[in-house]
Formats: structure tokens, sequence, C-alpha cells
């Protein structure tokens, strides 16, 4: 197992944020202004998907597509303290948002807003891909793929985005087969790239 500190997990948020062009917004206290303020109504607006409450947004780290500016990423973490979220699990999370970061630049900000939103199907194909940079970053740190266990319990995330068993089970054979690729030593995703890129000279 890599060897995570403070220091290098602080470091790793700011770079990653320059790498992708986002801005990440770290939960200390309540939830920021500012996750509501890029929607008039964030809530409103995911209310048919994903309840973006209290709840969520002491558990979940959310991407958010920002017409007006970069693409905005809360944490509900603070980069590099532990209190419920592990440096490893900063690391990991983290990197899972960059990919999406990354989906939203290829498609723009209201197609990706509009097909994530739009269906249960497309939003579990954007998880599944997005947890592509979660499995190499776990090769990486343990040195051994990720369980069956983790796979399903990932996949079991998309509970709380809505989605229904059949997707659920769709996204949990993409895992298994995307994490035998891994197995191998590949790193494809872009953030997984460039996350264990960055690691690897630092840890
Ligand atoms: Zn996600």
């Amino acid at each position: 197992m890599k060897k995570l500190t403070k220091q290098i997990v602080v470091n790793y948020h700011a770079f990653m944020a320059e790498k992708f062009d986002v801005k990440l917004i770290f939960r200390k206290g309540d939830i920021p202004q500012e996750v509501y303020d890029v929607f008039p109504s964030l809530n409103q607006f995911c209310n048919e998907t994903i309840t973006v409450d209290t709840a969520f947004l002491n558990n979940y780290a959310i991407t958010i597509p920002n017409p007006f500016g970069k693409t905005l990423i809360y944490l509900p973490w603070v980069a590099g303290v532990v209190t419920r979220v592990s440096l490893y699990n900063q690391v990991r999370r983290l990197a899972h948002e960059c990919q999406h970061a990354v989906q939203i630049k290829h498609e723009g900000d209201t197609h990706f807003a509009a097909s994530y939103l739009g269906s249960p199907a497309m939003r579990a194909n954007y998880e599944s891909l997005a947890m592509h940079p979660e499995l190499e970053i776990h090769f990486w740190y343990y040195g051994k793929p990720a369980t069956a266990k983790t796979l399903s319990s990932m996949a079991n995330k998309l509970k709380a985005y809505r989605c229904g068993a059949d997707d659920i089970a769709v996204t949990e054979k993409h895992l298994v087969a995307y994490n035998k690729i891994v197995a191998r030593g590949s790193v494809s995703s872009e953030a997984g790239k460039a996350a264990i890129g960055w690691l690897e000279e630092r840890v």
C-alpha cells in the first residue's frame, strides 16, 4: 500500500484543479452558497434525479457544469484534512470528479447537464466512466485490483442517483470488465493518467 501524506494530498488537489481547469469548493461548515449559485436553482434542476440536500452534500462530491466560468467541483472535505474521508479516498474521489470535468469539456455544459439528468441509463454510463480512474488508482495504491465486492458496492452507489436495478447491473458488468484491463496495468482514463503520473513521482 502506498503512503500518502497530508501535504501530498493538498498538493494533489491543487495539481488536479489546475490540470482539469476546475474550481474546487471544499466543505468547511455549511454548504457553500456557491454550490447553489451556479444554476439559479440547482435543487429544482436536479429534483427529478438527485436530491441535492444537506444529506447528499454531506456524503457526495458533485461536479457542476458552469456556463459562466470554470466547472465547479464540490467536495465534502477539506484537502488533506481527515475527518470522515481518508486521504486515499480524497485522492480517488477527486479523480472521479475530474473525469466528469473531462466529460463536460467534451460535451459542453448544457449538453452534459441535459444528458446526465435526462435519463438514468445515461447517468449510469457517465458514472461508470468516471469510475475508471477510481479503479486505476485502486490498483496503483493497493498493488492489486478491486475485489468483486468493491465493484458491486461502487455500482450500487448509483441508487443514490436514482438509477434502477438494470442500470446498476449493467454498471457492475462494465466495472468487472474494465477492472480486468486495469489488472494488467493499463491506465487509460484522463484523470487516472494525470493523477497516477503525478503521484508516482511523489509517493
Ligand atoms: Zn460521479
